[in-house]
């Protein structure tokens, strides 16, 4: 990372706390590693990006369906998955900083810098070398590969490795009275198996037709070996899934429609379209027969934000063969029955979050010749923003407050909006620029005499005269969601 990209991320993490968006978790405590708690305005933001997704996925389209599944689920479920046996990353410690490494990551680390410093065959050697040592699940090699690179704890400094060991990321906790009688349950890491359990539940209740999906969101729970950068790599975080319920063979015809179909909804947004891109999977997971990524450039470099996968038929089949029940169709059009396969679009909620706040965020500066002058802002899309308009009355008497509040009163039925009285209107202007309000109401003495206000818009910064009749009609035609979800 640049020093420049460096301070801007670190600018953004300190200004979501200053402004009550994301909090580390029991901060009293001195933090829990890799956990974060949303603040006040943090929580409106997450919120609004739900309702973006969910309206998106469920509300526009007449064949998806949305479910909100338990937390807890049939231990044999994630036998059936793979993830008992198969959840794993590869860890490797350093003896002298006591720290704890993905082995993995250490290299992709390593292939970074010999890319930075122009070792590109070298790069490509070593990543050919990871992706087979990964391919054959071949730990101790994993080992060698480090140790023939030189690769060094960046903390300690030294090569005093441990051998590479599989840890597995589910939580455990156990569920019954008596130790004796309890048994073994995990904290979901990921939503998709509540969808893949209910599917026949849904299928006969709504009266599905494939192609037909269902759509979730929810918090998961994954132990992170090593957590970093805020909220990317959490180990409590909330996940937007969709599973796609296809006839076998349209699968690929399917994959292409939702990769197409997601991104779109990523750029609707409104961010810069470069910082986007598709990251095609080479190295396909066995239940998989394509996989691509929707990455984003973070100040510390591209990052998947969302996952789309052909999972065949293998989560379904697996469910069958684990609990004896059959999980078909059957397909009217074609006599036939089936089980169908599926399209994953899985978006991590917090990654989404951060992809905002990265996109959004801006340090201006504003000074003339005479002053200096600069303000942060929050570009939000104003359809995300927590806050909509701020009702400020330019001065503490005079009736003006009470004007004001007439309209907060008003607006406040529709929207989350905020009056505020406190301090200049120059300085009222740029609290709410540094939370992202796209709109501030100033009354002032002219409100009294014929009822109309000053409507500030965030970005420009330009000022109109509206009558205050008008304004449930102009906050929602600027705000409203057709705004965002007309384009799709
Ligand atoms: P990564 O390779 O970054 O670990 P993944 O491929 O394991 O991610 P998936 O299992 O495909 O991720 O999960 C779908 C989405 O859930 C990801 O695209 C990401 O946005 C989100 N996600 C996964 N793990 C985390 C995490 N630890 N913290 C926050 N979000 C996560």
């Amino acid at each position: 990372m640049s020093k420049q990209t460096d301070d801007f991320f670190k600018n953004v993490v300190s200004h979501a706390k200053e402004y009550g968006f994301v909090f580390p978790s029991s901060e009293i405590y001195d933090g829990l590693s890799a956990v974060y708690d949303y603040g006040q305005l943090g929580s409106e933001l997450k919120n609004n990006l739900k309702q973006y997704w969910w309206k998106a996925m469920v509300q526009l389209h007449e064949n998806i369906v949305g479910i909100d599944a338990a937390i807890f689920m049939h231990p044999t479920t994630w036998k059936a998955s793979g993830h008992v046996d198969g959840f794993n990353d590869p860890m490797i410690d350093n003896k002298d900083s006591k720290k704890r490494y993905r082995a993995d990551q250490l290299i992709e680390d390593k292939i970074a810098r010999y890319e930075t410093d122009g070792k590109t065959e070298k790069a490509q050697q070593l990543q050919a070398d990871l992706n087979a040592a990964l391919n054959d699940d071949d730990l101790p090699r994993l080992k060698t590969i480090i140790e023939e690179h030189n690769i060094v704890c960046p903390v300690s400094g030294t090569k005093n490795w441990t051998e590479v060991r599989q840890f597995n990321l589910m939580f455990s906790t156990q569920m019954g009275a008596s130790a004796e009688g309890a048994d073994t349950v995990y904290l979901r890491p990921e939503t998709a198996q509540g969808i893949f359990v209910n599917f026949l539940n849904v299928q006969k209740s709504g009266r599905m037709k494939v192609p037909f999906g269902i759509a979730q969101i929810g918090k998961a729970f994954r132990n992170e070996v090593i957590a970093r950068q805020f909220i990317m790599r959490m180990r409590e975080f909330e996940q937007m899934e969709l599973q796609f319920f296809v006839r076998p063979g349209t699968e690929l015809e399917w994959y292409s429609k939702w990769k197409e179909t997601r991104l779109k909804w990523h750029l609707a947004l409104g961010g810069d379209t470069a910082k986007y891109r598709y990251h095609d999977h080479v190295k396909l997971a066995h239940y998989a027969n394509a996989a691509v990524d929707i990455e984003y450039e973070f100040p510390f470099g591209f990052k998947e934000v969302e996952g789309i996968h052909s999972r065949t038929d293998f989560d379904l089949i697996q469910h069958q063969k684990f609990s004896g029940k059959k999980l078909q169709y059957f397909d009217p059009e074609i006599n036939q029955n089936y089980v169908p396969y599926v399209i994953e679009t899985s978006i991590g909620l917090d990654r989404l979050f951060l992809t905002v706040l990265c996109n959004s965020f801006e340090e201006q500066d504003l000074s003339t010749e005479d002053k200096k002058d600069s303000r942060s802002v929050l570009h939000f899309h104003p359809a995300l923003a927590p806050v909509k308009a701020a009702i400020l009355p330019l001065t503490k008497k005079d009736g003006l407050p009470d004007k004001a509040r007439e309209i907060l009163n008003r607006l406040k039925i529709d929207y989350n909006v905020q009056y505020d009285e406190k301090d200049s209107i120059g300085k009222r202007y740029r609290r709410q620029d540094a939370i992202g309000t796209p709109f501030c109401i100033t009354v002032d003495y002219q409100s009294l005499e014929d009822d109309t206000v000053t409507l500030r818009h965030r970005d420009s910064m330009e000022q109109e005269r509206v009558a205050a009749v008008d304004l449930e009609k102009i906050i929602s035609d600027l705000v409203g969601w057709k705004n965002l979800l007309a384009v799709l």
